[in-house]
């Protein structure tokens, strides 16, 4: 049994970054960027109106005010995406629409809502600061800017900011192949009916795809092997073509557990088996050349403990992610905590905000690694030194957010 920080160590070591591939932008959400974007002109590119109203001159509007407007005389109408020709001469306006190129000599624009119009004629009600209601050519990025940094996890607003530097395509971390296998002879797929009295329907095939998908996995289920060797073997083949096979189950040490046994025929050379950890402990991680494969528990809630603490980190490396998986925090916990053995502990929790705006943490009252509605239940993982003590309400602990999402860190 190693140490789990000895275990992050060693998974680390085997995360190579994963090879690139250029993506439509609309393909690109969820991925991770690969290349610095740089803005190869000023956005916005030009001087342009922020409002609907009348481009003007500062002079023209010395002293304006609702008591005493000054009128100006409107010379031509400026609509976004237009030629820019137009100029604003003295005692002159030019009629601007949101967007549009600020003719030559604007020095600032008037909102519609302050101007009373009569054909030709303009009132003006409000005088107007220099460059009001205007905005500036690079104000939102300069020319060389770089908008978006490699690494970074690509959400709505960086695929927007790389559309605005005129790119249609970006280069994304390839998504890598995960093959997933459940094993255990009492396990079976949903959409039956029970076949025995002994038999349960399959969680881990299922929650695991998931995660794999959402962490941005090409994951493919592969379905149930029953524990017997020749049926794991058959279903290790089929995951010959994978960047990476999942297992869960049979990798502990009871009569049936045969995943370390096969995988070790099979060619995987072992990187750990057993790691000091809780929920989680019989956590296999091998290698056969650049494929990995983690023989993960078979208890739905270690298989996602160990999918939050040890898998992530390592799919974060490999997918070249600047920020790897949630940042930690410090909470209050509420409630008195007893632990007992020498194993980190990381125990269901939710997080909460308190009335005076402190982070609050609640665990889960049920513990054991085979009720998973306590991770339905939960939004974040108490991650607690091994040893034998007793935590009292009030005391900083240390939490791991659960939100699964590409919400930046
Ligand atoms: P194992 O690690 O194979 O000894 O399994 C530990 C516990 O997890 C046993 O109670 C199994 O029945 C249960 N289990 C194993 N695989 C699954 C699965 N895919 N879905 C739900 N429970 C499972
Ligand atoms: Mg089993």
């Amino acid at each position: 049994m190693i140490e789990f920080d000895e275990a992050i160590k060693r998974t680390l070591a085997i995360a190579k970054p994963h090879p690139r591939e250029r993506v439509g932008l609309l393909k690109a959400l969820g991925r991770v960027l690969r290349e610095d974007v740089k803005a190869g002109f000023d956005i916005p590119p030009f001087d342009k109106s922020a409002m609907d109203g009348y481009a003007v001159r500062l002079s023209d509007l010395a002293g304006t005010s609702q008591e005493s407007p000054v009128t100006l005389r409107v010379t031509g109408e400026q609509p976004a995406g237009g030629k820019n020709t137009l100029k604003v001469e003295p005692g002159c306006a030019v009629r601007i629409m949101t967007g549009a190129p600020l003719p030559a000599g604007t020095q600032a624009v008037v909102m519609q809502e302050d101007t009373k119009r009569k054909g030709d004629l303009l009132q003006v009600f409000k005088a107007v600061k220099e460059f009001e209601n205007c905005a500036e050519a690079g104000e939102d990025v300069k020319k060389g800017n770089i908008v978006l940094r490699s690494g970074s996890l690509l959400g709505p607003a960086e695929i927007g900011m790389a559309a605005s530097t005129g790119k249609a395509a970006l280069y994304v971390t390839k998504r890598p192949r995960a093959a997933v296998i459940s094993t255990g002879d009492e396990v079976h797929r949903p959409g039956k009916p029970r076949p025995n009295r002994t038999g349960i329907f399959d969680a881990n095939g299922y929650s695991l795809t998931s995660l794999l998908t959402q962490e941005g996995c090409d994951a493919k289920f592969l379905g149930i092997a029953r524990d017997r060797p020749g049926m794991l073997e058959a279903k290790l083949a089929r995951a010959a073509d994978f960047d990476m096979v999942f297992l869960s189950g049979g990798v502990s040490v009871g009569d049936f557990d045969l995943v370390r046994k096969q995988l070790i025929a099979t060619g995987y050379k072992e990187i750990y088996w057993r790691v000091a950890m809780k929920p989680g402990k019989p956590t296999f991680l091998g290698r056969k050349g650049r494929k990995v494969v983690f023989g993960l528990p078979g208890n739905p809630v270690s298989v996602m403990v160990v999918f939050n603490v040890l898998v992530r980190p390592y799919l974060d490396a490999l997918l070249g992610k600047n920020a790897g998986g949630p940042a930690g925090l410090k909470a209050r916990l509420t409630g008195q905590v007893t632990l007992k053995g020498n194993r980190r502990q990381f125990l269901r929790a939710t997080l909460t905000t308190s009335k005076d705006g402190c982070l609050e943490v609640t665990p889960y009252p049920n513990q054991k690694s085979g009720v998973l509605r306590s991770m339905v239940e939960s939004n974040a993982l108490l991650n607690l030194e091994g040893g034998t003590y007793e935590l009292k309400p009030g005391a900083m602990v240390d939490v791991l957010p659960l939100e699964e999402s590409w919400k930046k860190n």
